[in-house]
């Protein structure tokens, strides 16, 4: 949305400048057109044919109403006039008659299969356009997701490539069919009459004045509503996935106030383009009518018999058509533009994580993890961690303890190498993480954080999610495992109940043992665990450890600390303070010998146990 709000005070350009603009962007639509070429170049063919048609029509006209003299004869008039002024054989009058609806079914037999070929082209190269920009949105690094709201991405996956198909099916089938309708409409017309062919081609453009008139005024209301419709998006989304928060606050009202001010002025800005769109048809019938009063004058002044007459106002009329697309047309770009633009720019946006040509793949994993001198920036101004050095041996346990903002996550986010270190490198069993590819590195790694995302699926699709190929028995057995099999058969049709639909209860809690199943299903060698910093009831907490405790077996476990228990049964426990580590020892060797811990420890562990009241007041 912001790059559309950015250029809609811009004054927009010109006919020409436009056309020259779309080139580029043209152009780069040319390698999704290439699957389907042939059926582009035939619509684009039989647009051609249509416009070649149009003067034809005129033509053909002529010929057939020449045969009626006076314009009111009866078909025995006719016949006489044949025989008497050695006028065309009768079967050749059939032919005549027979002209007009043949031309007329040959004429929209072009005009459908040329609009059926292009917009099956357009739809086709949509969806191939949107699978690319999805794969590429969800190529890119975390960073991407950060800086770009979800909102305007789908916003971009969706509504975006609808506009490349405007510029594809529109456009190109306008450039080829309108010139040619022009030209042939305006050849019949010289050659009918030239001196009217000269003066209605002066005057024609009068016609004109309101389309382009209000066109820009089109032009102009179209951005806006395409930003709106973007903000809308946004606010869409962000009330449907910020739910929690909303419902927490209170605030459905202010979201919905939020949504009703997007959503009215969707509808001023469309209200304002339906009153020019509408305006401009009676608009230009009057004109068009003032026009016709002005030729009649001219066929009665130079004595023009009736069926030229009728053949050259056909002409004025086919011309009508062509000439208001082709003035139309720069319009249809300069939308198309935007959204080919974004769709181009976004395409070219490279991850800024992304895996080495020659990255191998991570087969054994042992999980050792080595931290050498590595520090890492999100903003150039502040470090969020800083000359780390430590190594995480195989199979140990790791407590990451520290107030908020200390760099505990981000530890967590580089070794999944969702950043790349500024400074220094992470190894896994001794190779540079930089030097592996991210999918297989992270085929390595469990992770169960605070909030389990589960999917508008079956619970056991959701558990799945964890290793895709798992067997119906291996996600059961995962789950049980995982303390949740007695509630999912509790649910209304068991593991096959769909996660957010009727008959799916599912409590924090227990969306934490789901995420643990899922993580056992994966079963990998190295655990990330960041434990939720909100008390559940000690039924579920006592559920939860119980699940825990099996799913760390014989792993490298790196917790964020949240809990006594955690640090505990931790074989290390690292002290963050600033995106420094401080201190690292046993529970008992810090809480003798570290005045950081010490203090960590009274206010988020303190004797009682875990007060989540305390804790909040240090994250
Ligand atoms: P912790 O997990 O210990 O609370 P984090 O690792 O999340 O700490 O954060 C370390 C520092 O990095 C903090 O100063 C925080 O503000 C900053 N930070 C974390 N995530 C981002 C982000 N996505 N963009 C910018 N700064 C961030």
């Amino acid at each position: 949305m912001s790059s559309t709000s950015k250029t809609k005070n811009k004054k927009r350009p010109g006919f020409l400048k436009t056309i020259k603009q779309g080139v580029g962007p043209m152009r780069k639509l040319l390698p999704y057109l290439r699957p389907y070429r042939r059926r582009f170049i035939l619509g684009l063919a039989l647009g051609g044919a249509f416009g070649a048609t149009s003067g034809l029509l005129a033509l053909v006209l002529q010929q057939v109403l020449a045969l009626v003299p006076g314009g009111t004869a009866s078909r025995t008039a006719i016949l006489k006039h044949v025989s008497e002024t050695n006028g065309p054989r009768i079967d050749s009058v059939i032919w005549l008659c027979a002209a007009i609806p043949l031309v007329m079914i040959v004429r929209s037999l072009f005009s459908y299969f040329n609009g059926v070929l292009l917009s099956q082209v357009g739809l086709k190269v949509i969806s191939d356009i949107r699978e690319h920009l999805f794969r590429h949105v969800m190529r890119q690094s975390l960073d991407y997701f950060h800086k770009n709201k979800s909102g305007d991405l789908i916003s971009r996956v969706y509504n975006d490539p609808r506009m490349a198909q405007m510029a594809l099916s529109t456009v190109s089938a306008d450039l080829v069919t309108q010139p040619i309708a022009i030209l042939s409409s305006v050849g019949v017309l010289i050659y009918l009459d030239w001196k009217f062919a000269i003066i209605s081609l002066c005057v024609f453009p009068i016609c004109l004045l309101p389309v382009i008139y209000f066109g820009k005024r089109v032009k102009k209301s179209g951005g806006n509503e395409e930003d709106s419709a973007s903000g809308m998006m946004v606010i869409l989304q962000e009330s449907f996935a910020g739910i929690r928060v909303i419902k927490a606050l209170a605030r459905e009202v202010y979201q919905r106030k939020l949504f009703r001010e997007t959503n009215l002025q969707q509808v001023r800005q469309s209200i304002g383009i339906q009153k020019t769109i509408q305006a401009v048809s009676p608009l230009v019938e009057v004109v068009a009518a003032l026009g016709a009063g002005v030729t009649i004058f001219y066929v009665w002044f130079e004595g023009i018999s009736a069926a030229t007459f009728m053949a050259m106002l056909t002409c004025l009329f086919t011309l009508y058509d062509p000439v208001k697309k082709l003035s139309m047309i720069h319009m249809v770009i300069q939308r198309s533009l935007g959204g080919m633009t974004r769709i181009f720019q976004m395409l070219e946006e490279e991850p800024t994580v992304s895996d080495k040509p020659d990255a191998v793949a991570v087969t054994e994993c042992r999980g050792a993890i080595r931290f050498e001198n590595v520090s890492f920036a999100y903003r150039k101004d502040k470090k969020a961690v800083k000359n780390l050095s430590f190594e995480f041996e195989a199979g140990k346990y790791y407590a990451l303890v520290g107030a908020s903002g200390a760099g505990k996550s981000t530890i967590l986010s580089l070794i999944l190498r969702f950043y790349d270190p500024a400074k220094g490198r992470i190894t896994l069993d001794g190779r540079d993480l930089r030097d592996v590819t991210q999918a297989s590195l992270r085929e390595h790694i469990g992770v169960v954080t605070q909030d389990t995302f589960l999917f508008h699926d079956t619970i056991l699709n959701n558990i799945r999610y964890g290793r895709l190929d798992a067997t119906d028995e291996e996600v059961t057995a995962a789950a049980k495992l995982a303390y949740a099999n007695n509630f999912i058969l509790e649910q209304a049709k068991g593991y096959d109940t769909v996660v957010g639909d009727k008959g799916c209860n599912i409590s924090g809690g227990q969306q934490q043992r789901l995420a643990i199943a899922r993580a056992l299903l994966k079963n990998a060698p190295i655990l990330l665990l960041d434990e939720a910093t909100s008390a559940l009831d000690s039924e579920s907490e006592q559920m939860i450890q119980a699940a825990l405790e099996r799913l760390v077996q014989g792993r490298t476990v790196i917790a964020i600390a949240h809990r006594l228990s955690t640090i505990l049964k931790a074989d290390k426990i690292l002290v963050m303070e600033n995106g420094e580590l401080v201190e690292v020892g046993s529970h008992q060797e810090l809480l003798s010998e570290s005045t950081v811990y010490r203090r960590l420890y009274n206010i988020q562990f303190n004797q009682a146990g875990e007060q989540p009241a305390e804790l909040a007041m240090v994250d």
